[in-house]
């Protein structure tokens, strides 16, 4: 959570802009230390296989933010509990969020979750709702079910 990230071609970047990247990107990070020496490397279950994906695509149908349209080719998964603090790579623990979505809930108050249903809803922060009621995206047309 502190310090710098490094990616091949674009420089530096802070840790808390390499963990929205590494939440859904194939990137396997090393935790270095002082001399470079690798002290951690990431697991490699979090990737989230084709037919993961499309298991993702058909639950959330686009950007699963409340008020989103994003379809889900504009779209990355976003691991509730992260991978790198222990997060199962299924159905249960990721939720299907366009890049703006996906960047607003790791910096702000607003909190994702799987319901009783199996569908996710989110939390909003305190100063927009005191309760923090939660609330759905409703905008994606449901699937037409299989006969
Ligand atoms: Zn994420
Ligand atoms: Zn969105």
């Amino acid at each position: 959570g502190i310090g710098k990230a490094t990616l091949g071609d674009t420089g530096t970047m802070t840790a808390a802009e390499a963990r929205v990247h590494a939440c859904d990107a194939m990137i396997i990070p090393a935790v270095l230390g002082a001399k470079s020496e690798p002290l951690n490397l990431g697991r490699l279950r979090r990737l989230i296989s084709a037919g993961l994906r499309r298991a993702l695509f058909l639950r959330d149908r686009g950007c699963a933010f409340p008020g989103c349209h994003r379809p889900p080719r504009h779209c990355q998964g976003h691991h509730i509990r992260h991978w790198a603090d222990g997060g199962p790579t299924d159905l249960t623990n990721l939720v299907l969020m366009c890049a703006h979505h996906h960047r607003l809930l790791h910096r702000s108050g607003w909190e994702v979750r799987i319901a009783a249903d199996g569908l996710p809803e989110f939390l909003p922060p305190v100063f927009i709702d005191r309760r923090r009621r939660p609330r759905r995206n409703n905008l994606h047309e449901p699937l037409p079910f299989a006969a």
